[in-house]
């Protein structure tokens, strides 16, 4: 088959690769039909990811039709079409179980290489290096996903594929980082980062009752996304000192909770802080005003900070007499897509919300190495990609 590999920082390859096989009773091969490229895929695009090798298969964000089954599953038919969360869960652990789906205890075969190089084992997701448990990813014509009667979402008639393709992951992600705010009636959110899972983030926040929501990027398009389709007030943090507007425009108090949708991008810290070979192999970028700093700074006294964006290893230069001292209440985490997949899917069933208003970009899955670059750069007024196999 086709599958779009990862062959080191900015290189990305449409491959020819064996077919994936079911290796596990509960298993399922799925044909892709549509696929996204993710923020957090240009962290391994920008080589920021230790434990990638060359060829390894990329993509979270992927949905299907179910051609291959293991004896064992129950739960999906032959000709079922489905989309696949990107965390890794298998659905009898206690995280599992507690409705922590991506903290799931049984989802990483290389956890022991990943509590050696980080000191902690995260949960296996799709496509997303070696210490993520080394599964390959749905930028592809197919896709093994394990433990596949928790692990693919039955799809009503009549949806298309871009209306619940970000369910497996941007939906849900600006949906828990928005309830993570613990938003009251009446409460301002702001929100750094306006791509796909800033957008999601200010729908998110309206949907659970914000009265405003102030977002802050420096891209054009992607702040006009944010007016005009999320009805958020925007500021260019480049023409403007976002931390002084957000005060005046919140009388002085600073909003009731901030999102960072950024991520890494922003940020010029020893990313995973981890024994020298790896830290060699990233590349460090310049230490520039990051979004999570600023948002800290920004809340408001007793706020809530929710973050999104992705983070990896130490982070230096935190703001904790800020945090202390404000009495801020701070959430995260990789997204628990399976508790969010139902409730959101009927969001988008009543009309609530139709998620393809993010895509730009619908690219065959051949064009890929063109739509990282384009997504990389935000150029072409790039905001979202997804890939035909
Ligand atoms: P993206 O790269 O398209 O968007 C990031 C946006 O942040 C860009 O528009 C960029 O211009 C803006 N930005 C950069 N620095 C900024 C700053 N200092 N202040 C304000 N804005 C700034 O990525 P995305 O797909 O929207 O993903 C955003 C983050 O969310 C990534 O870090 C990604 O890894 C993470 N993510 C996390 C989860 C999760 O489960 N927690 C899931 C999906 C994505
Ligand atoms: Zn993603």
């Amino acid at each position: 088959m086709k599958a779009v590999c990862w062959h080191g920082a900015n290189d990305v390859r449409v491959d020819t690769v064996p077919d994936p096989k079911i290796l596990n009773p509960r298993d399922a091969i799925v044909k892709i039909t549509s696929t996204a490229i993710c923020g957090s895929d240009l962290h391994l695009f920008n080589g920021y990811i230790p434990t990638m090798e060359k060829g390894d298969i990329l993509g979270h964000e992927f949905m299907g039709e179910v051609v291959e089954l293991g004896s064992a599953v129950k739960n999906v038919k032959i000709g079922d079409r489905v989309v696949v969360p990107f965390t890794i869960a298998c659905g009898n652990c206690y995280f599992c179980t507690s409705d922590l789906w991506s903290l799931c205890d049984n989802s990483n075969p290389n956890g022991w290489l990943a509590e050696k190089i980080m000191g902690h084992s995260p949960s296996g997701l799709f496509g997303y290096s070696h210490i993520f448990g080394g599964y390959a990813g749905g930028q592809a014509e197919y896709a093994r996903v394990p433990f596949a009667d928790v692990g693919l979402f039955k799809v009503p008639d009549g949806l298309t594929d871009e209306q619940v393709l970000f369910l497996t992951d941007i939906f849900p992600t600006g949906y828990m980082a928005a309830e993570n705010c613990n938003i009251k009636p009446g409460d301002i959110v702001a929100v750094w980062g306006c791509g796909p899972v800033g957008q999601f983030a200010i729908r998110s926040a309206f949907m659970l009752g914000a009265e405003r929501v102030i977002a802050i990027d420096r891209i054009p398009e992607r702040l006009q996304m944010a007016s005009d389709y999320g009805k958020a007030e925007v500021l260019n943090y480049e023409e403007v000192d976002a931390g002084e507007v957000l005060k005046e425009m919140t009388g002085g108090r600073g909003p009731d909770a901030v999102i960072d949708a950024v991520g890494l991008e922003a940020h010029g810290n020893d990313l995973m802080g981890l024994y020298d070979r790896v830290k060699q192999e990233l590349r460090l970028e310049p230490d520039r005003p990051t979004a999570l700093r600023n948002a800290i700074v920004a809340c408001g006294k007793g706020g809530h900070v929710s973050v999104a964006g992705a983070y990896g290893g130490f982070l230096d230069k935190f703001p904790m007499g800020a945090a202390m001292n404000k009495a801020l209440t701070f959430k995260m985490g990789q997204t628990h897509v399976h508790r969010y997949l139902r409730p959101l899917l009927e969001h988008i069933q009543n009309g609530d919300i139709d998620p393809s208003f993010i895509i730009t970009h619908r690219l065959p899955l051949e064009q890929a190495p063109h739509g990282y670059e384009i997504f990389k750069q935000k150029k072409d007024n790039c905001i979202k990609v997804v890939l035909k196999p």
